[in-house]
């Protein structure tokens, strides 16, 4: 059971694409106008990323972008009944979990077995599961109680 996002905001702020993956989005819409997306979702993800997202910087093959709708202060999502599948679907996309180098502090790291997460990964408990022990149990495979680890 997925404890889901711990809103550390790693993966919106900024937000980090193959820069391949970018200029697909971005390209002239003409080029588009007869493209045969894949899906609605995959034309709904360029549009997004082609009307909200801002280049900041790239480095090796990476770009990154701020999202507009990204709330700084307040570390949250502005659209988040809205947003794009690219994020809603984040990390796993409906697939069974399985390892990524994305980022050690992701709550979804807590999905794999520890062998498997990122050497160095430090995953966050999502806030919402402060009150819910039996979901902690569950991540934790332990007891709340049992100080051995
Ligand atoms: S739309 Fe929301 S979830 Fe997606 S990158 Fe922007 S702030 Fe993050
Ligand atoms: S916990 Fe994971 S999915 Fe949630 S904001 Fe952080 S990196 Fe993104």
């Amino acid at each position: 059971m997925s404890l889901g996002c711990a809103r550390c905001g790693a993966c919106c702020d900024p937000v980090a694409l193959d820069f391949s993956v970018w200029q697909w989005a971005v390209t002239d819409a003409r080029t588009h106008a007869s493209e045969d997306f894949a899906s609605a979702e995959h034309r709904a993800d360029r549009m997004f990323i082609a009307a909200s997202l801002r280049p900041v910087s790239a480095e090796g093959g990476v770009i990154y972008l701020a999202c507009r709708f990204y709330d700084r202060e307040h570390m949250a999502c502005r659209a988040y009944e809205d947003r794009p599948p690219m994020c809603s679907g984040y990390p796993w996309y409906g697939r069974d979990p399985e390892p990524y180098r994305g980022y050690g502090q992701c709550s979804y790291q807590l999905d794999l077995p520890p062998s498997q997460r990122p050497e160095g990964s430090r995953p966050l408990i999502p806030l919402t599961v402060v009150s819910r022990p039996s979901a902690w149990r569950a991540a934790c495979g332990r007891s709340l109680g049992d100080s051995t680890r």
